[in-house]
């Protein structure tokens, strides 16, 4: 019977089109085209360009960022389906976007995939960390190892998203710990830290810190979604 179901066709989560996968290859070739993108922090840059300007003059502490596809439609909703609707079903389909986009970047491999994690208290709220699901995905996609007791959030930030850009970084200082245990895991190696959607950076910025202050070889940024620069949606 279980068989059976997992061979059934669904329908695409973008075009609503029978498909044999949960996003179909029409809107694949579409809408997640990969694009020239920063190979700090994964904006969308004209093709050639390395860096992005904000990089070439103030780069952030991880190493390099990917990105699957920009934030916006109609990934947004997917995002949010994901994130808010629990719509647990959608990650395969996004964590074989992320995988691909991180196999083609030219960053040096990973040791291990951290997921940006939640507070407890959202972690009730939500019942699981988006971050943490498509990390382990996209982790076994590429054949490294994952775990989701690298960091702790013991802070409950704001959402970040309902703060103006430039309190971000405040807001987020100091919100992220070692998970119990963590530390011996973490010295040494690359990590590749896991989010969906990546706006200022601030958070992926603060994770980062704290890693490196663990005795993290480097880090790199693999997030599903990049918001695009102010002005450039
Ligand atoms: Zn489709
Ligand atoms: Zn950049």
């Amino acid at each position: 019977m279980r068989n059976a179901a997992l061979a059934l066709p669904s329908l695409c989560a973008v075009c609503h089109d029978w498909s044999q996968a949960r996003l179909c290859d029409d809107c694949v070739q579409r809408h997640a085209a990969a694009r020239p993108r920063c190979a700090n922090c994964a904006l969308t840059v004209p093709t050639g360009t390395v860096q992005c300007g904000a990089c070439v003059s103030s780069p952030p502490p991880f190493e390099s960022a990917v990105a699957a596809v920009d934030y916006a439609f109609p990934w947004s909703r997917l995002v949010v389906a994901l994130k808010f609707h629990a719509a647990i079903d959608l990650a395969d389909a996004m964590a074989g976007l992320l995988a691909r986009a991180a196999r083609e970047a030219p960053s040096p491999r990973a040791d291990l995939v951290l997921p940006v994690p939640l507070s407890r208290e959202r972690l009730a709220e939500r019942g699981m960390n988006q971050a943490w699901e498509l990390a382990r995905r996209t982790a076994r996609l590429l054949g490294v190892p994952a775990t989701a007791h690298g960091l702790s959030r013991p802070l409950d930030t704001p959402r970040l998203a309902d703060l103006p850009r430039e309190s971000r970084t405040a807001s987020i200082r100091g919100a992220f710990a070692l998970a119990p245990g963590a530390s011996a895991g973490i010295r040494g190696r690359s990590v590749a830290l896991v989010d969906d959607v990546m706006t200022t950076g601030a958070t992926a910025a603060e994770a980062t810190r704290t890693l490196l202050a663990a005795g993290a070889s480097s880090v790199q940024v693999w997030v599903f979604a990049r918001t695009p620069a102010p002005g450039d949606a």
